[in-house]
């Protein structure tokens, strides 16, 4: 059973003004060291965003299916971090910067969904998945 006390607290925690400040930063971050090395030039369009993103999570089916735990990392040779975790990174880099770049609110779009979600119904919408 899911501790409804914690969520309460969670929920007004991590959607207080300012809360998640240090996330925004990590998106400014993540967009300005994509510009920083090259990686806006040429610009990427909406469609190479998703593919990218989708291609993240790939690497991440693949670190799966080759027999790699989800919660275990390690460095490559080169000094690279590697594993499941590295892969999701990749994903919400790659959405961070696209956030800063299109100057998409994602901390305030996380807190109006996060409460959005605690009001919908268990398994909303009747589907298996
Ligand atoms: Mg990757």
């Amino acid at each position: 059973m899911v501790d409804q006390t914690r969520i309460a607290q969670l929920i007004e925690s991590v959607t207080a003004p300012g809360a998640l400040q240090s996330l925004a930063d990590l998106v400014e971050l993540c967009g300005l060291i994509e510009e920083d090395k090259g990686w806006r030039d040429p610009p990427q369009s909406f469609g190479d965003f998703i593919a990218l993103s989708h291609s993240e999570l790939s690497e991440a089916l693949e670190e799966y299916r080759i027999g790699h735990s989800e919660a275990v990392s390690w460095n490559n040779a080169n000094g690279k971090p590697e594993g499941i975790p590295s892969e999701l990174a990749d994903v919400l880099i790659r959405i961070f910067s696209r956030c800063q770049m299109k100057s998409i609110d994602i901390v305030d779009a996380l807190q109006l969904k996060t409460r959005y979600n605690m009001t919908r119904p268990h398994r909303h919408g009747g589907k298996v998945l």
